[in-house]
């Protein structure tokens, strides 16, 4: 069955590829790593505590164009996305410039969907100069701010705890659920035991 999928949303510049590269760069294993179309990694498996997953940089679908008039097109679309295909959703703001009007559109999308959505507030790079500040990101009305910095690692550990603790609860039984039991019956002596030693 296919893994969990984490999928990462916000505007350019908030630090989404920085994220993406320092989790790549954490404890967790990588098993697979497909370049995109840009000089952004797309999407990578991954695994922390025991939980394999993927995850997937929305943002480097941000190969069109520096043109301002197309980001809030794009950002919609990543949400969209996200909203469809992700298992929970990686929402990532930027401590420096604060909630932003971009900001509260793509909250207003991912308001709208019941798949769980992490709110990271990067950049808070020192955690005695920012951390009043991520209280602005209550606004957004996603849940609470988490204070990361993918710059200096800071914060991750916390944040992909969030990230798994909301995963879906059916891949345990599933793996079970998907085989098939076949009973073999018949009188003694048939050579049931025989048969069963023959297909193992
Ligand atoms: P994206 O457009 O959301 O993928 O953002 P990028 O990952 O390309 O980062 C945009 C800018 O923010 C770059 O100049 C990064 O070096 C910077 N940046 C990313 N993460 C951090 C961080 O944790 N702290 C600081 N101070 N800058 C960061
Ligand atoms: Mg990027």
């Amino acid at each position: 069955m296919a893994k969990p999928l984490v999928a990462v949303v916000g505007r350019p510049n908030v630090g989404k590829s920085t994220l993406f590269n320092a989790i790549v760069n954490k404890r967790i294993s990588i098993v697979e790593d497909i370049p995109g179309v840009t000089r952004d990694r797309i999407y990578f498996d991954a695994e922390w505590l025991n939980r394999e997953f993927t995850m997937i940089d929305t943002g480097g679908i941000e190969f069109i164009t520096e043109n301002s008039h197309v980001i809030p097109k794009m950002m919609r679309l990543q949400a969209e996305l996200a909203i469809e295909e992700a298992d929970v959703i990686l929402f990532v703001t930027d401590v420096k410039t604060g909630v932003t009007e971009d900001d509260v559109k793509v909250a207003n999308l991912l308001r709208r969907t019941k798949k769980p959505v992490v709110l990271a507030v990067n950049k808070v790079d020192s955690v005695k100069r920012d951390t009043l500040a991520i209280y602005e990101f209550y606004e957004l009305g996603i849940g609470d701010p988490l204070p990361v910095s993918a710059g200096q690692a800071l914060g991750l550990g916390d944040m992909l705890d969030q990230i798994i603790a909301n995963f879906p609860e059916k891949d345990i039984h599933e793996e079970e659920d998907d085989a098939i039991k076949v009973a073999i019956i018949g009188k003694p002596n048939v050579g049931k035991s025989s048969l069963i030693n023959k297909i193992l």
